[in-house]
């Protein structure tokens, strides 16, 4: 178990205005905003992190907020849905919330036997809340709004859109451990038996879409989860092995990640569950104040002054 791909550490996506983007994810989705840092490649760009009370890895969503940003398309050779676990009966709830805020949304449909309900951020991004059918025991983050009984537990799925299955799945297969569980249409349902939460992955085959192009309103990267850096480093073996180009093992300040471009476009990370989110914050102050790597610390007023203002 300890040396698997654990399911889904985290996503990180596009925005644009970062106060909207914060509202969206905290006010009316009522996730917890776990981490507030800045782009560590670009120290003027904030990174947001979205998850349940302690930031646990399969619950995070990120984002980089670039206010004047282009729109981006979603296509081949990128992620073009997160799917978000939710409890059986919510889903009439998180509708009429969707109506009074004015959220794009779709009806209430199904696929692969669960019931879901998909919708748009303020960007454009493509989401789903989902009833899974295996158990969802995870705990919430809850707000006045947004209670137990309704709330977000964390990912159920991410959907990769590409032009041909064949070789992605082979990463996911052979490398990662997942299983084809179920085809329906065009739709191909993978999922691990190393975790119960966050571990499924849909590929979307068609031949036919132009290829994404990667900017405001879709999805950067997709970010699979292992226990430590022992593990990380087998997986990058492995993923040479299979003849691909991934880089060093990068310090994330919350985790350690690799990054690699799997065979259908999509850029995959591999991150660890160690240290964690509870490193320069305790877990009641996770993302109540702007937290920087080392490398940024004494330039931390221009840097605060170089940010757009956000009320929390
Ligand atoms: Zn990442």
């Amino acid at each position: 178990m300890e040396n698997r791909i654990l399911g889904l550490h985290h996503i990180t996506a596009i925005a644009g205005d970062a106060q909207r983007n914060y509202d969206f994810y905290t006010k009316v989705l009522g996730l917890r905003m776990v981490k507030k840092t800045v782009n560590f490649d670009d120290p003027q760009t904030y990174h947001f992190y979205f998850g349940d009370g302690m930031g646990t890895p399969g619950s995070i969503l990120t984002f980089f907020p670039w206010p004047r940003v282009r729109q981006g398309k979603n296509g081949t050779g990128m992620a073009t849905g997160i799917g978000y676990s939710v409890p059986v009966g919510s889903l009439e709830f998180w509708k009429e919330r969707f109506e009074k805020f004015n959220v794009p949304h779709g009806k209430i449909s199904t696929k692969f036997g669960e019931d879901f309900l998909d919708f748009q951020d303020p960007d454009g991004l493509n989401l789903e809340l989902i009833v899974p059918a295996n158990k969802d025991e995870r705990k919430p983050w809850e707000t006045v709004d947004v209670k137990e009984n309704v709330a977000i537990k964390g990912f159920h799925n991410v959907t990769l859109t590409l032009t041909n299955h064949k070789f992605t799945t082979e990463i996911l297969t052979d490398v990662f451990g997942y299983e084809l569980i179920g085809t329906e249409n065009n739709l191909y349902r993978f999922r691990t038996s190393a975790v119960e939460n966050a571990a499924v992955v849909d590929i979307l085959e068609d031949p036919k879409a132009e290829r994404g192009q990667n900017a405001g309103g879709t999805n950067h990267h997709v970010a699979f989860r292992v226990k430590n850096e022992e593990t990380l480093m087998a997986f990058r073996e492995k993923v040479i092995q299979k003849g691909l180009q991934i880089t060093e093992k990068i310090d994330r300040d919350y985790f350690f990640s690799l990054y690699f471009r799997e065979p259908g476009g999509v850029l995959f990370e591999i991150a660890t569950d160690n240290p964690g989110f509870a490193t320069d914050e305790t877990v009641e102050e996770l993302g109540s104040s702007l937290q920087l790597p080392d490398r940024y610390k004494d330039a931390r007023a221009q840097i605060e002054k170089a940010l757009p203002q956000l009320k929390q």
